[in-house]
């Protein structure tokens, strides 16, 4: 346990300050959340290494410092209603149940959906809403958002994020091809208006869905 607490305390050191995340929210949370929890048990000792790492069903749970930069180009204060698109292992919705006042999160798998509603539960975070969807229609019943995330790559910017989204409110997602993708953050400055900027280059598992990739493969 002293062991996992003193590696969060280096991940976050070298991973996050280190490359310039400076949200100190973004910084208490992820000194925070027990990230060794939410990989496999034969993992727990790789969690916080600097990369993603497999969750099963083919899928991954983030590198720390893309769940960094994500979560700081969210600019939460801590009273925001966040949709989350692909829950995976449940780690980012943690960070962000610290963040934000509500959390939605929308996975498509439900084995990976039923094990992170457990850690999530057994960490305390039973705040964090789940449903098993295609994310790719975002949350209507819950909507508006001010802040959404998705966390796996598109083709394109689904309409219904942008839809969903508050005014003033910030989406964050990659969008690209299948293997690498370019990291969005869009503001919907207006009711039509939308600020779109480049944060920076990514690589996603991709986003499976009706308004996303049709298939596992290409
Ligand atoms: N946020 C996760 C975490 O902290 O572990 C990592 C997510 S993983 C990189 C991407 C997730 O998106 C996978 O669990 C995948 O099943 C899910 N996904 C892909 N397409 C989806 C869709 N249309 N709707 C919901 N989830 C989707």
């Amino acid at each position: 346990m002293r062991d996992f607490a003193i590696a969060r305390r280096r991940m976050v050191e070298d991973q996050v300050i280190g490359r310039g995340i400076k949200d100190r929210r973004v910084i208490d949370a992820m000194l925070k959340v027990p990230r060794h929890k939410f990989v496999e048990e034969a993992l727990e000792g790789k969690a916080y290494q600097d990369a993603p790492l497999p969750i099963g069903e083919k899928q991954t749970i983030s590198q720390p410092y893309m769940v960094a930069v994500m979560s700081e180009a969210l600019a939460l204060d801590g009273s925001e209603t966040v949709l989350e698109v692909g829950t995976g292992s449940g780690y980012q919705a943690a960070v962000l149940a610290l963040l934000a006042d509500r959390v939605f999160s929308l996975e498509r798998i439900p084995s990976l959906a039923r094990r992170a509603r457990l850690v999530l539960d057994d960490c305390g975070f039973s705040k964090v809403n789940i449903r098993v969807a295609d994310g790719t229609h975002g949350w209507q019943e819950m909507a508006p958002f001010k802040a959404i995330v998705v966390t796996a790559g598109a083709p394109k910017i689904p309409q219904d994020y942008l839809d969903q989204l508050a005014v003033g409110g910030r989406l964050i997602i990659p969008v690209g091809d299948r293997d690498i993708q370019l990291l969005m953050r869009i503001t919907r400055t207006g009711e039509r208006e939308y600020q779109e900027e480049q944060l920076l280059g990514c690589r996603f598992v991709p986003l499976i869905g009706n308004h996303g990739w049709q298939s596992e493969r290409a």
